[in-house]
């Protein structure tokens, strides 16, 4: 048999089993493996023969979250990191040299934006920030050093949209590296490699452990690409942990009917928010009203787990709100089972300035919802207590 669909090479995509012939995938806590002989040692630093060496380089564990990673975005390789974040950054520091600019978008994760703005410049690195909701713009901010351009679709915190198939060829026509967090939407409800892509980074943290426990992360793509990254890492060691991996390789055998649950709960919730009068501005990729519904409807599967909205009456009575939910938790993370609610310009998003925010739409009664996995029926009625008092 040679499964072809998302959900069966999630489940059935293993490291060769043992002499035990376990049938869960066993956790190798082992910092480095062993040679025979010191030929064979040598044979294999060499490159001459394939083993593991060393667990900052891979690790049966590792190995296999990274190969279903490879098989469910469509890519050649990959290497997994300790966090979302050590996944971005590798790509940047393994890739971009001093003399060369970074083309993004500052509706991206907080952290990311703190990355190409406070430490890129300090490497010589520059960068030029486009607006998702202006295609037209993208091409005159490419320069003759642009050597990468950095989406997120949907963004963080803002669920914009940008059209990836334009932006794959975009990237083409100029010979840029297209470089996608595709950490909202999951592998299971957009591959960006079809359109173009040549990176993939996520934060494992979020949907693909989905349950709030660990630290992760991942790039895949382009093999060459990925050799660099695999250089730059194994040097400096953001690697992740075989128990990490493991929790994440496991976590990704539910992560098709997760994906399922938490947008059809998101949509429903999203429907609902557009018909109460405290809330303004409900932006949802599969709303209609989303300015980029169709781009939506066209590259994703679904519309994700993320909803942000805006209250009437503004923040000081947002935080009425936040702090009158009684089930939804009060949380930084977002992808988890349990509904989160977040104030974006106060936490994730604080480290930019007001202009900054307010550029990317984060105004201060922005509130961004991860729709969890409970019945929708108590997600709403949690929200709506916490709305009308
Ligand atoms: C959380 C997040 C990150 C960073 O991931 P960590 O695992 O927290 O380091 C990067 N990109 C996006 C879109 C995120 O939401």
């Amino acid at each position: 048999m040679n499964p072809k669909h998302f959900e069966t090479l999630a489940i059935r995509t293993q490291d060769k089993r043992t002499g035990n012939r376990e049938h869960s995938v066993p956790l190798y806590l082992t910092s480095s493996f062993t040679f025979d002989t010191a030929e064979q040692m040598r044979a294999v630093f060499a490159d001459e023969e394939q083993a593991y060496i060393y667990s900052r380089f891979s690790n049966p564990n590792t190995n296999e979250f990274v190969e279903k990673m490879c098989l469910l975005e469509g890519a050649e390789a990959g290497y997994a990191t300790a966090s979302g974040m050590a996944a971005v950054f590798a790509s940047f520091m393994a890739l971009l040299k001093s003399g060369d600019h970074i083309l993004s978008s500052a509706s991206i994760f907080g952290s990311t934006h703190t990355v190409i703005t406070k430490f890129l410049p300090k490497w010589g690195i520059t960068y030029s920030y486009a607006d998702m909701n202006k295609p037209e713009t993208w091409e005159k901010l490419i320069q003759k050093n642009t050597k990468m351009i950095f989406v997120e679709t949907p963004s963080n915190p803002g669920v914009d949209i940008i059209d990836l198939n334009w932006l794959g060829k975009l990237a083409n026509k100029h010979k840029l590296i297209l470089n996608v967090d595709n950490c909202f939407a999951t592998p299971y409800l957009q591959q960006p490699i079809k359109y173009g892509a040549h990176l993939i980074t996520h934060s494992a943290t979020k949907y693909i452990d989905g349950q709030g426990r660990v630290l992760g992360g991942i790039v895949v793509g382009k093999k060459e690409l990925i050799n660099e990254i695999y250089t730059f890492c194994r040097s400096t060691g953001p690697s992740l942990s075989p128990f990490n991996a493991w929790m994440l390789s496991k976590s990704l055998e539910t992560l098709a009917v997760r994906m399922d649950r938490h947008s059809e709960n998101a949509m429903k919730l999203a429907q609902y928010l557009e018909t109460n009068k405290s809330v303004i501005n409900v932006k949802y990729p599969f709303l209609k009203s989303h300015p980029q519904y169709k781009i939506a409807k066209k590259q994703m599967k679904q519309g994700g787990g993320i909803i942000t909205f805006e209250l009437k009456k503004g923040f000081e009575k947002g935080k009425l709100f936040l702090n009158a939910l009684k089930m939804a938790s009060l949380t930084a993370n977002l992808g988890d089972t349990r509904t989160i609610a977040t104030h974006p310009a106060s936490t994730t998003h604080s480290k930019l300035s007001e202009q900054e925010r307010l550029s990317v739409g984060i105004t201060p009664s922005l509130i961004r919802i991860s729709v969890g996995l409970e019945n929708i029926e108590d997600i709403i009625s949690d929200i709506e207590q916490a709305l009308k008092s």
